[in-house]
C-alpha cells in the first residue's frame, strides 16, 4: 500500500518534468562527444553540477581524463542495488548539410521534439535518468533499494574507456542493471529489450602480384580477386543459425516489432526482416586496396559487419565462412573472422526482474511490453559477460533514429523514461 502510494507521487511528479528534461537533453547535446575524440569530460561537468545542486552523492571515474564516466548515488535502506546504464557518447554527425537543425544545437520546436547528435542515441535518456535521480533523491522515506545511474564513455566503440573498463575492473556492482539505450517503443508499443545481437567482425584479404597498369595480364590483380571473393562471404547471409527454443517467442515478437517500427517500403526489405534473427547479416561496409591508377594492386581488402542473434552458435559460422572462402577456390583470399564463443546476450523473459519491469512498464503506458531482441550492441554485452549482472532495455529513442542526420527525440518519450527508469526501483 505505501509502495502504492509512493508510486503514485512519483508518477504525478513525473508528469510535470517536460521542461526540465527537454532542457537538459538540449544541454547533453550541445556539448559534442561525436567520435572520433568522443569525449565526455564536458558532458560529466553538466551532470555533476546537476547532481550536486540537487544534493545526489555521485563520483566520476575515469581512466581517461577526457572519457569520464559518473555515477549519481540514491541510498536505499537495504544494499540491494540497481543500476542504471546509458552513455554519453555519440557516433559524428555526417554532412552537416543534411540536417535541418544544426546537429549540435539541441533545438526544441514546439511540437515537442528535440532534435541533434545523440538526441535518440542517448543523450535523451541519460537526461530522462538525471530526472529520476533527481525525483529518487527527493522522497521522504528512502526506498528498499540503492539506485545507481551511470552516464558512460565510449559505447560506440565498445567500451573500453566506459562500461567495458567498469566491467571488468567489476566497479559496476549491482543485482539488476537496466539499460537506457534502445528504442522502447513510446507509449503505443512499448517494448523490453531482452538481449541484443553480437558480431562477428570480419576481414576478407586479397594478394596478388603488382605490375604496370598498362600491362594488367603480367600482375595479379588483388582487387579483382577481392571482387570475386566477397559474394562467397555475403553467402553467410543464407547460414540458418540454430537457436535455443526458449527464444522462439522473443525472436518472433522483434520481427514484428520491426517489422511494424521499422519505415519499411520494399517487399525485399519485409523478406530481410524476416530473417532478421533466423540468419546473420551480412554487410560489406570498408574496401581498401590500391595505390595509383597506373599500378596492378597487390594488396586488397574488404571488411565485413556480421551479426548473430545471441544464442547461436558463432564459431560454428566462422567454420562456415572459412568454408566458404576456400569453396571460392579464387586463389591468394585469406579471411579473418572475429568470432567467438557467444554473440551478443540475452536474458530470460522469466526472471523476477523482467516480470517487475515490464509490470513498471505496463502501469506507466497501459499496455503489456513485448520482449525483443535488439539488432545493434549495447554496453549490455559487457556488462553480463564480465560482471553476471542481469541487464535489460528500454530505451527513449525512436525507432530508426540512431546515427541518422536529424536524429530526434520527443518530449512524450522522455518523460516516459523518467516515469519508467523512476518507477522501477520503487516496484522492484
Ligand atoms: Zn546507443
Amino acid at each position: 500500500m505505501v509502495r502504492k502510494a509512493v508510486f503514485h507521487n512519483v508518477m504525478s511528479q513525473a508528469e510535470k518534468t517536460e521542461h526540465e528534461v527537454a532542457d537538459l537533453c538540449s544541454g547533453l547535446i550541445q556539448y559534442k562527444s561525436a567520435h572520433p575524440k568522443a569525449r565526455t569530460d564536458e558532458c560529466v561537468e553538466h551532470i555533476k553540477e546537476y547532481m550536486d545542486k540537487h544534493g545526489i552523492p555521485n563520483e566520476v571515474h575515469s581512466r581517461n581524463p577526457l572519457k569520464p564516466n559518473l555515477v549519481a548515488k540514491i541510498d536505499g535502506s537495504t544494499d540491494r542495488t540497481i543500476l542504471w546504464v546509458g552513455h554519453l557518447d555519440v557516433v559524428p554527425e555526417g554532412k552537416p548539410e543534411s540536417w535541418t537543425h544544426p546537429p549540435y544545437s539541441g533545438k526544441i520546436t514546439s511540437d515537442g521534439k528535440i532534435y541533434g547528435r545523440g538526441s535518440s542515441d542517448m543523450k535523451g535518456a541519460c537526461a530522462a535518468a538525471m530526472v529520476s535521480a533527481r525525483i529518487l533523491s527527493q522522497l521522504e522515506e528512502p526506498l528498499d533499494n540503492s539506485v545507481e545511474f551511470w552516464f558512460t564513455a565510449d559505447e560506440e566503440i565498445g567500451g573500453g574507456d566506459g562500461a567495458r573498463w567498469l566491467s571488468e575492473s567489476k566497479t559496476f556492482k549491482g543485482e539488476v542493471c537496466v539499460i537506457g539505450d534502445g528504442n522502447g517503443g513510446g507509449k503505443d508499443n512499448p517494448s523490453i529489450d531482452l538481449g541484443c545481437k553480437g558480431g562477428a567482425a570480419t576481414t576478407l584479404i586479397a594478394r596478388g602480384q603488382t605490375a604496370h597498369g598498362s600491362t594488367p595480364h603480367l600482375g595479379e590483380n588483388a582487387i579483382s580477386k577481392l571482387m570475386k571473393a566477397i559474394p562467397w562471404v555475403e553467402k553467410i547471409g543464407d547460414y540458418r543459425l540454430e537457436l535455443p527454443p526458449e527464444l522462439d517467442g522473443p525472436v518472433e515478437t522483434s520481427i514484428n516489432f520491426y517489422l511494424e517500427n521499422h519505415d519499411i517500403e520494399t517487399e525485399e526489405q519485409r523478406e530481410a526482416t524476416r530473417r532478421l534473427f533466423h540468419y546473420p547479416t551480412v554487410a560489406c561496409n570498408i574496401i581498401n586496396g590500391g595505390v595509383k591508377r597506373n599500378v596492378v594492386p597487390d594488396y586488397a581488402e574488404a571488411e565485413f559487419d556480421i551479426r548473430l542473434t545471441p544464442g547461436s552458435k558463432p564459431l560454428m559460422v566462422k567454420e562456415r565462412i572459412e568454408e566458404l572462402v576456400k569453396e571460392s577456390g579464387i586463389p591468394g583470399i585469406e579471411v579473418a573472422v572475429g568470432a567467438r564463443e557467444t554473440a551478443g546476450y540475452y536474458e530470460s523473459p522469466d526472471s523476477e526482474f523482467a516480470h517487475r519491469f515490464a509490470e513498471t512498464i505496463e502501469k506507466v503506458t497501459g499496455k503489456s511490453p513485448v520482449f525483443k531482441i535488439l539488432t545493434g550492441g549495447t554496453d549490455a554485452i559487457s556488462i553480463k559477460n564480465y560482471t553476471g549482472i542481469l541487464c535489460l532495455g528500454y530505451g527513449t529513442s525512436l525507432t530508426g533514429m540512431a546515427h541518422q542526420p536529424d536524429e530526434h527525440v520527443t518530449v512524450e518519450n522522455l518523460v516516459l523514461g523518467v516515469k519508467i527508469y523512476a518507477g522501477f526501483p520503487i516496484l522492484y
